[in-house]
């Protein structure tokens, strides 16, 4: 077996701008590699179409050069890519029937009569559509129309399928259970896929890796575990999962630990992974399931909270309490601790360890 291309897809200190002026995507390096599932996640305007549609060729680089399997690509036409692409409003030819939207892909490229029946056919049953290649889009739902662009952007074995918010016109429960169905298509072709979503949930679900886009700069590369558990700065931390944000000035650092003295002149004890020295401020975040209630075990960080308010979630009950002169502090106890039982107005302790309280940039 060939080992894997870690490099298939490279962008070289790509720059975009379509004004001259301003920079809509800055300086970007990013390697993909053969068979990955990679996801471009960020807000809006945060340059994750730009991105990709420099990769599919809609749109040329300012500065920087995208190779793909070590050829630059700039001179390359969109349609001698090689590239499957899926947007969000599916984009179907309403006057082919799903079969001839499927073969369409195939016909271009010259494909025998037989061999389209063949793929077509296959494709259409890799995506549960197996009795619908007769059916005109209209005559579908918004779910199969989208799996019939999906088998399209597939049908004629691209290495590499570009997906740009494919789920996003789709209900909640459908788009769920299709991302499950893209994630095990993607594994069972091995093809390379970049996806691109404002879904956290969604890019934490489907990904190998992502890359956590703002204002037009990688903040982050990483996979989904490390993403969530050690975000490298204050966005990452802030635009994935829910986050508690505790602010304040570093007094001392030794070590794996560092002092956060708080407005309030309340002491905690950090994480110090952006904060090199005293007297600078900081961000800390806290993930809500890291803090303890009342906890017995002898802790860094233990401070006196009340109660808030109290919202049920069905498998989670989530928690507002004010600590530390902030009202917004979450908690979040799975509905199986029974032992766990609070009210309105309760006044509790809570704690954390200092490793899981990283002092990010302010
Ligand atoms: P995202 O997909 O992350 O929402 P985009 O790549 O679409 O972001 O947009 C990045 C920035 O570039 C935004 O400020 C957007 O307004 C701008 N932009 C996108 N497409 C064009 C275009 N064709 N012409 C001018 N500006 C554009
Ligand atoms: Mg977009």
């Amino acid at each position: 077996m060939s080992s894997v291309k870690q490099d298939f897809v490279k962008f070289d200190q790509v720059d975009k701008s379509y004004d001259g002026k301003v920079l809509v995507v800055k300086g970007l390096d990013l390697d993909i590699a053969e068979g990955e599932f990679l996801t471009l996640l960020g807000p809006s305007g945060s340059g994750k179409t730009t991105t990709l549609m420099m990769l599919a060729g809609f749109e040329t680089p300012t500065n920087g050069e995208i190779y793909l399997d070590g050829d630059p690509i700039s001179s390359i036409p969109p349609h001698k890519r090689g590239i499957g692409m899926v947007f969000q409003n599916y984009a179907l030819f309403p006057h082919l029937s799903v079969y001839e939207n499927l073969a369409f892909p195939l016909k271009v490229r010259k494909i025998s009569n037989d061999i389209i029946d063949e793929k077509v056919n296959k494709t259409l049953e890799m995506v549960s559509l197996g009795d619908f290649g007769m059916r005109m889009p209209a005559q579908l739902s918004g779910g199969q129309q989208q799996r019939v662009a999906v088998a399209r952007s597939l049908v004629f074995d691209p290495k590499l399928v570009l997906m740009d918010e494919p789920l996003g016109a789709l209900d909640k429960n459908l788009r769920e259970s299709m991302q499950y169905e893209l994630k095990h298509i993607h594994e069972s072709l091995g093809v390379t896929v970049v996806y691109v979503t404002h879904d956290q949930s969604e890019a934490l679900t489907m990904s190998n890796r992502i890359a956590v886009f703002n204002d037009g700069h990688v903040q982050q590369l990483s996979g989904p575990n490390e993403l969530y558990e050690t975000p490298v700065n204050s966005f990452v931390a802030e635009f994935i999962g829910e986050n508690n944000t505790i602010t304040g000035t570093v007094k001392e650092i030794s070590g794996n630990q560092a002092k956060v003295e708080t407005d309030k002149g309340e002491s905690v004890i950090a994480n110090p992974i952006a904060v090199k020295s005293v007297g600078e401020k900081t961000k800390m975040s806290l993930r809500p399931e890291r803090v303890m209630i009342n906890p017995a075990a002898a802790l860094e960080n233990k401070f006196d909270a009340s109660v808030a308010e109290i919202i049920y979630h069905g498998d989670h009950t989530r928690v507002r309490v004010n600590i530390l002169d902030d009202d917004q502090f979450i908690l979040k106890i799975p509905n199986s601790s029974d032992d766990i039982k609070l009210n309105v107005n309760d006044k509790i302790q809570l704690g954390w360890s200092s490793y899981d309280c990283r002092a990010l940039d302010y």
